[in-house]
């Protein structure tokens, strides 16, 4: 039995730690914030939980089948339907009215739609599985949202004794170790970085979060314009702000303002209807590999 340390207690961090575990070893945990959960926490606003943007699980991807596994009751989950996505100017993201243009996006002869794929599937990142998962309706909007997979991630590692530590911030390794912040040195077998620090140049998006108390949207599940993505996870998942909208929005390079201009232009008047909002300038997606966490964790 190695005893195995796991820096960070994002998803990656969670995932590692459950799988070291899996494995018959002795597993810790250090994180240096507060909470845990990384990219993938959530802030309770006026009774809706608010994420860092839009998050779509690959359904019977890697992190789906490890949450499946450890949990008793399945994730509920509601699939993005590509036909319910409108594409500015050019119709919907899947045109099954139209068999004209069903062909011609099927033999690659529409680059709009292509790069509105792009956008949905990967939030700008050429992934073939999330591509072929999202015209097949499983990408899929998670209802207890991202942070629900962490919690119960955290839980299960909590009921099999693995301990998180928060407030450990890790600025050194040594072999045999790590050494804290407040020079503190903690002794494993093996260390695990999972820190979320990008391994090649990293992908910053904008994002935001807001919640409508009316529904402009009419039942769409989203609307894209060049690099520019809102998705309605309460159009897609009914235990999200039911009766009202809740907008995750991505912008590639534009920054919020092109979220916002966006906003104005297709759904006027939404500022008088926000309930609540949160906005991040720039966060980082992935890096230059290009690849999200659900499926290959
Ligand atoms: C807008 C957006 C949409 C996304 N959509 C999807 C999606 O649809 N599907 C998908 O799979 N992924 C998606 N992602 C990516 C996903 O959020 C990340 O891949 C994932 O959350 C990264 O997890 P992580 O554990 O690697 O890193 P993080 O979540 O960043 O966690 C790292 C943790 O390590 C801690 N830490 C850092 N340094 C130290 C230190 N020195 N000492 C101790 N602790 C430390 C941090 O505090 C943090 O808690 C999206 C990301 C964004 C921004």
């Amino acid at each position: 039995m190695k005893r195995v340390l796991v820096v960070g207690a994002g998803i990656h961090g969670l995932v590692t730690a459950a799988r070291e575990h899996l494995a018959n070893n002795q597993v810790f945990i250090l994180e240096k914030r507060k909470k845990i959960g990384g990219r993938g926490t959530s802030e309770n606003s006026f009774g809706h939980q608010l994420e860092h943007g839009p998050h779509l699980l690959l359904k019977g991807g890697a992190l789906h089948n490890m949450v499946k596994k450890v949990s008793k009751v399945k994730p509920s989950l509601r699939p993005l339907r590509p036909h319910k996505v409108m594409i500015v100017g050019h119709g919907m993201l899947q045109p099954i009215n139209s068999p004209k243009q069903m062909l011609a996006f099927k033999l690659g002869q529409d680059p709009i739609r292509d790069d509105a794929v792009r956008l949905i599937s990967g939030w700008g990142q050429d992934i073939p599985s999330r591509r072929k998962a999202l015209l097949k309706g499983k990408l899929c909007v998670v209802g207890e949202g991202w942070s629900g997979l962490i919690g119960r991630l955290a839980s299960t590692l909590e009921e099999v004794g693995v301990p998180i530590q928060t407030g450990m911030n890790i600025v050194d390794r040594y072999e045999g170790g790590v050494i804290t912040s407040k020079g503190v040195k903690i002794e494993a077998d093996e260390v695990k970085m999972c820190d979320g620090s990008p391994v090649g140049e990293p992908v910053k998006v904008s994002t935001l979060d807001v919640v409508l108390d009316n529904q402009p949207l009419k039942g769409l599940h989203g609307l894209v314009k060049g690099e520019v993505a809102i998705i309605d996870l309460a159009a897609i998942h009914s235990r999200k702000a039911p009766g009202m909208s809740h907008l995750s929005c991505i912008s590639l390079s534009g920054g919020l303002e092109s979220i916002e201009e966006l906003l104005d232009e297709r759904l006027s008047g939404w500022r008088s209807h926000i309930v609540t909002k949160r906005e991040n300038k720039s966060i980082t997606l992935t890096d230059s590999r290009g690849q999200l966490s659900d499926g290959i964790i």
